[in-house]
C-alpha cells in the first residue's frame, strides 16, 4: 500500500465517522438525536431538575473535558480502523450465509412446502433482531467475565461521564469481536431463511433499517449513554433495558458490577440472573473507581490498556 493510499483510507475513515450523523443505521443519526432530545425534555419536566433545559442537556461537564474527548478520539480512530481492519472482514457474512444454506440443502434437501411471504419476512425480521440481541448479551458477558477481554472492555467503562458518543468508546479489539459476532449471526440467520424461502425473503425496514431496531433507536437509545435519567415503568424493565438500567451498568458501585449486560431486551438478564431495575437507585457514579480511573485518563492509555 502506497503512502497516498494510506492517506486516502485515513480520510475515508474520518469521513465514515462523521457520516454516522447522517446514517439511519447508526445510533447517532441526527433524527435519533432529536428524538432523544425531546425525551430529555420529558425527563427534565418530570424530575424537576434545577436550572434551564438547555443547560441541563448541554451541560459542559457532559460534552467537554478529558472523558468526552477520549470518546471523540475513539469515534474517529475507530472509523479509520474500520476502513483498514473491519471492511475486509465483511465478506465473512456472505460466506457464512452461503455455507449455512449449502449445509441445510445437503442434509435436508429442498423443502416440499412453501411458507407465505408474510411469514417469511416477519420471522426473518424478528429472528435477526432477537438472535443479534441474544448474541450481544453473551459477547458482552464474556468481555466482563474473561480477564483478558475485560482489560479491553474497561475502555468503555472508564468513561467518567456519558454522552451519546460514549457508544463509540470501544477498544478496537472489542470492535473486531462485535463485528465478527454480527457477521456470523447475520450469516447463519440469513442462510437459514434463504434455505426456507429459496431466496425469496426480505426484511421489514424503515429507511433501510430493521423496523424493530428503528423503533429502539427512535425511542431514546442515545439516552443510555447520557446523564438523563429515563426510567421505564418497573414491569417494562423486565422486558426492555431502560436508559437508566444501562447507566447502572456503568456504575462504579460494586453492587452494580456485572449487571444489565443486555442491549435492547432485558429478558436475557432476567433469565440468567443479571438483571437490576432502576427502582430505588438514585445517584450513579460512572467509571472504574478512583485508582483505575487514573490509569485510563488519556486516549493512549485507553488504546494500550
Ligand atoms: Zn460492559
Ligand atoms: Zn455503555
Amino acid at each position: 500500500m502506497t503512502l497516498t493510499e494510506v492517506y486516502e483510507k485515513v480520510g475515508e475513515g474520518i469521513q465514515l465517522s462523521f457520516g454516522y450523523f447522517m446514517d439511519p443505521n447508526k445510533r447517532i443519526f441526527f433524527a435519533f438525536l432529536i428524538t432523544s432530545f425531546l425525551l430529555s425534555y420529558y425527563v427534565f419536566r418530570s424530575t424537576r431538575v434545577q436550572g434551564t433545559f438547555l443547560k441541563y442537556v448541554f451541560n459542559a461537564k457532559v460534552w467537554m473535558g478529558t472523558s468526552p474527548s477520549i470518546d471523540y478520539c475513539f469515534l474517529v480512530f475507530n472509523g479509520v480502523f474500520k476502513v483498514f481492519a473491519i471492511a475486509p472482514l465483511l465478506v465473512v457474512g456472505l460466506y457464512v450465509s452461503f455455507y449455512t444454506k449449502e449445509f441445510l440443502l445437503d442434509h435436508l434437501g429442498y423443502l416440499e412446502f412453501e411458507i407465505s411471504e408474510f411469514w417469511i419476512v416477519t420471522l426473518y425480521t424478528v429472528t435477526l433482531f432477537v438472535v443479534k440481541d441474544f448474541s450481544s448479551y453473551w459477547v458482552h458477558w464474556l468481555f466482563h467475565k474473561v480477564p483478558f477481554l475485560w482489560r479491553f472492555h474497561k475502555v468503555h467503562h472508564s468513561a467518567r461521564v456519558l454522552n451519546p458518543i460514549t457508544q463509540y468508546r470501544i477498544h478496537p479489539i472489542e470492535l473486531v469481536a462485535n463485528n465478527l459476532k454480527g457477521l456470523v449471526v447475520f450469516g447463519v440467520v440469513t442462510g437459514i431463511f434463504d434455505f426456507l424461502s429459496n431466496g425469496k425473503f426480505s426484511i421489514y425496514t424503515i429507511f433501510g433499517v430493521n423496523v424493530l431496531g428503528f423503533l429502539f433507536l427512535t425511542l431514546g437509545a442515545n439516552l443510555r449513554h447520557s446523564h438523563v435519567k429515563l426510567k421505564y415503568p418497573s414491569w417494562l424493565e423486565n422486558y426492555l433495558i431502560s436508559p437508566v438500567q444501562h447507566q447502572i451498568h456503568h456504575s462504579d458501585d460494586p453492587q452494580h458490577f456485572d449487571r444489565n449486560f443486555g442491549s435492547v431486551l432485558a429478558i436475557w438478564d432476567r433469565l440468567f440472573g443479571s438483571l437490576i431495575k432502576s427502582k430505588g437507585i438514585q445517584r450513579i457514579r460512572f467509571g472504574l473507581g478512583k485508582e483505575e480511573n487514573l490509569r485510563f485518563s488519556s486516549f493512549w492509555r485507553n488504546l494500550f490498556p
